[in-house]
């Protein structure tokens, strides 16, 4: 968590920076309106609609309304929500001016004063560190970044009693100077970088309620995917709150990009089917087969090109190289396992940073423990999987779970059929 402390000033622009954007050459404009699009939606509910000026390797937003100023509700807004929105670097509230000397100096000598004295009251002697960065994107400004660097700290500093730390300062004095505009701030609110959402095409992720799946889809946004969610429950062997609660997860997740579709399947036909005829032993792997054939289904369905999975190498009886293997084979899709070398403390973390764990937190019997195994496989042999596959009519088994397949709206949990446009996508 950042530690805020600036004093409210009277901003009238957002600049937001993109780093890995910035190198995709002629693809730059698509992947930037990506990222316009998507600070739209996300801040929507305290921005209404901004303006957006696009200058060479910044977006500035600004405020609704004629001279209008961010209001402190803004403001929270924006530390609340960038450190976690795909494709920014950073984005800092500030002052939007021509880019000259005289609008720059009297904007940071009005400023100044009152950043230094909040700054003073939040930090120790000790801890005054600061750092004075002038960017200058146009090589025509009359004076060079050093120079100004010079020129505006021997304006302010002198007396101030600050310790110049250029990688960890606490005070950051920012004049970034543009083409068409200049933009001076204290203040920069980290992202989470990667790209912006619908920049790379649509997934459908495996969602369970588990800590893992929701962490795997946030990193498929991350790298610009769209995500479709698909979720397996055994009712009535499980609650109708193993499906309310990735409701509410996929909600959480639907905030960082434009609403993903969201899919759920009753396995229990194919589970009951597999504890009747198969080993023991291979049922964890035989379900989970299953649920990537249906989800293959509902992918080509939705004309996505890949599916996503929360599988992390060794977590469980199922994650081993042999069982993801044998797993893997029940589809000609392409699969993703973005945590599979993840560390668990990491995932744990990053699902507090996206705000998943304290939903996957509730306890509600999942789909995977009803006739769960005593002893699991963990080097299920393909051939041996076949075999049991054999004893079943999977195609008959794998259209009953279509027909009682739903699109559910997460908002209001509201189910739709859609079965006959599945069946046309059989058999794989
Ligand atoms: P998670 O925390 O995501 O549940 P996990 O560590 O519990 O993962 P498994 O239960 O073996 O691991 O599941 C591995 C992956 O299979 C999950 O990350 C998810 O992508 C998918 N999966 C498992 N159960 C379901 C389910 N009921 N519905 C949809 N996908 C599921
Ligand atoms: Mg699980």
């Amino acid at each position: 968590m950042q530690f805020f402390w600036q004093p409210y000033l009277p901003y009238n622009a957002v600049s937001c920076r993109y780093s890995e954007i910035g190198t995709k050459g002629r693809n730059r404009r698509f992947f930037v309106e990506r990222l316009t699009t998507a600070l739209h939606r996300r801040l929507a509910k305290w921005f209404g609609n901004p303006r957006f000026v696009l200058e060479e390797g910044r977006i500035f937003m600004m405020p609704e309304g004629r001279d209008a100023v961010l209001t402190p509700e803004q403001l929270s807004a924006l530390r609340a929500e960038m450190p976690g929105l795909p494709g920014i670097a950073s984005v800092s509230p500030g002052f939007l001016l021509e880019p000259e000397l005289p609008a720059l100096e009297t904007c940071i000598l009005e400023t100044f004063p009152k950043v230094y004295e909040a700054f003073v009251a939040n930090f120790p002697a000790a801890e005054r560190t600061y750092s004075m960065r002038v960017n200058r994107s146009v090589k025509t400004f009359p004076m060079r970044s050093a120079e100004l660097e010079r020129h505006f700290a021997e304006k302010l500093l002198p007396g101030c009693g600050l310790t110049l730390d250029l990688r960890n300062a606490n005070l950051c004095i920012e004049v970034d100077i543009r083409a068409k505009r200049a933009f001076v701030d204290f203040e920069r609110i980290e992202g989470p970088g990667g790209l912006p959402t619908g920049s790379a095409g649509g997934v459908l992720a495996l969602l369970s309620g588990g800590f893992d799946s929701p962490v795997a889809c946030y990193e498929m946004m991350r790298r610009g995917c769209n995500v479709d969610f698909i979720t397996f429950h055994s009712s009535p062997y499980t609650p109708p709150a193993a499906i309310t609660k990735v409701c509410g997860i996929v909600r959480k997740l639907n905030e960082f990009q434009k609403r993903g579709r969201f899919v759920a399947v009753n396995l229990l036909p194919v589970q009951k089917a597999i504890r009747d005829a198969c080993e023991d032993r291979h049922r964890t792997v035989l379900y989970r087969r299953c649920m990537t054939r249906l989800a293959t289904v509902v992918a080509r369905h939705f004309e996505d090109q890949a599916l996503v999975t929360g599988d992390n190498l060794g977590q469980v009886a199922s994650q081993t190289l042999a069982n993801l293997d044998v797993i893997s084979r029940a589809t000609p899709m392409l699969i993703l396992r973005p945590l599979l070398t993840y560390d668990k403390l990491d995932i744990m973390r990053s699902a507090e940073r996206i705000g998943t764990a304290e939903l996957s937190l509730e306890k509600v019997p999942d789909s995977c423990t009803v006739f769960a195994p005593q002893n699991p496989a963990t080097n299920a042999h393909l051939d041996a999987i076949l075999a049991d596959e054999a004893k079943l009519n999977l195609q008959e088994l794998l259209r009953e779970c279509l027909r009682n397949t739903v699109i559910m709206n997460a908002l209001n949990y509201n189910e739709h059929p859609f079965v006959e446009l599945l069946e046309q996508e059989l058999p794989l």
